[in-house]
């Protein structure tokens, strides 16, 4: 499946690297290890993403050639090959930059991790077996006989992206070859509590305060069933001064709790729609559950999607349909 992507990457000269909105640790460590990479390979390249990432992944941009689709102002013709990286449709840069997505007339290559992708690509390289983009891009580059071209910081992107995208090296998608990719990555130079420091020793008091609030006050366990979910209003995050990123992992928390194996996080928006987040573990699996009633989608063990209700019709629809989640 990689056979046909070098001579997409050598016959081009300037290449468009692109992620999905909200970018997580895997999207930004993809994107950045991947611009890394082709700098070294001696490619001119941009990074191009929706919006901003969490505030505790802004430091791995750092000194990064990229942009905000909303400052995004480098002509498309100057590009002659797009990158997809950690998404698989194009409505998940958002309704924003999916024009660019879906209509710049270049190559566009796809690596991805996601189940189901869509044919909008020259070369899909979609592996739903892979724990992260992060690792597939080091498989891919690897397979490829280039991965000498990843240095140690293009090689910390990746250690981010693994990290976060395995719960820190635990979900049931962390394979032997996870463990060899990482061995490599540390061979060349990452040390991998300096980057779990940059991403999780980055608190403030008001964050704290926030998921203290949410676990004391909003976890909820739905009768009878191995369910648990905590919900956010804009009232109570803006009470502790909510940041981007505050309330990510969260959803994790009610899944460590015994009988707990499906866990919901519900965060109202300022425009009132609800964003959720889905996570599972054993035989109970979210993706088809957050497509079929919440308009979104993800992996069996974690997904997500959007209310267009209220947040209180969204918990009673979620309490509804819960039936179909057991
Ligand atoms: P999170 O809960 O961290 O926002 O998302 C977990 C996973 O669910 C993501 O890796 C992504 O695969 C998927 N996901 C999140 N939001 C959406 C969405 O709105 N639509 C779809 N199709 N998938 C989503
Ligand atoms: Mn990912």
């Amino acid at each position: 499946m990689t056979d046909a992507f070098k001579p997409l990457l050598d016959n081009a000269e300037n290449i468009l690297i692109t992620t999905h909105k909200s970018p997580d640790g895997d999207a930004i460590g993809s994107a950045v290890a991947f611009s890394w990479f082709l700098t070294a390979y001696g490619k001119k390249n941009h990074i191009l993403l929706p919006d901003s990432p969490a505030g505790n992944l802004m430091s791995f941009l750092n000194g990064m050639p990229y942009s905000y689709f909303e400052d995004f102002n480098i002509p498309n013709a100057e590009f002659d090959l797009m990158i997809c990286l950690d998404y698989n449709h194009p409505y998940r840069v958002g309704v924003a930059m999916e024009p660019i997505v879906s209509n710049m007339a270049v190559s566009k290559i796809m690596i991805d991790h996601h189940p189901n992708p869509t044919e909008f690509c020259d070369l899909t390289i979609s592996r739903p077996e892979v724990c992260s983009t992060a690792q597939l891009v080091f498989e891919v580059l690897n397979e490829c006989r280039i991965d000498s071209y990843l240095n140690k910081e293009a090689c910390e992107a990746l250690y981010l992206g693994i990290m976060t995208d395995t719960g820190s090296f635990r979900f049931p998608s962390v394979t032997a070859k996870t463990h060899e990719v990482l061995k490599e990555l540390l061979q060349r130079g990452v040390e991998p509590h300096i980057i779990h420091e940059k991403v999780f020793d980055q608190n403030t008091k008001e964050r704290i305060q926030l998921r203290s609030y949410a676990i004391s006050n909003k976890f909820i366990h739905i009768e009878g069933t191995p369910i648990a979910y905590i919900s956010l209003s804009q009232e109570e995050l803006n009470r502790y001064d909510y940041q981007k990123g505050d309330t990510e992992g969260l959803v994790n928390i009610p899944l460590s709790v015994k009988g707990i194996s499906i866990s919901v996080f519900m965060k109202e928006n300022e425009d009132g729609k609800v964003k959720m987040s889905f996570r599972s573990k054993g035989k109970y699996f979210v993706n088809e559950f957050a497509q079929k009633y919440f308009d979104g989608g993800g992996h069996k063990y974690a997904a997500g999607g959007i209310s267009h209700d209220t947040l209180d019709e969204t918990i009673k629809k979620l309490i509804l349909y819960s039936k179909d989640l057991v």
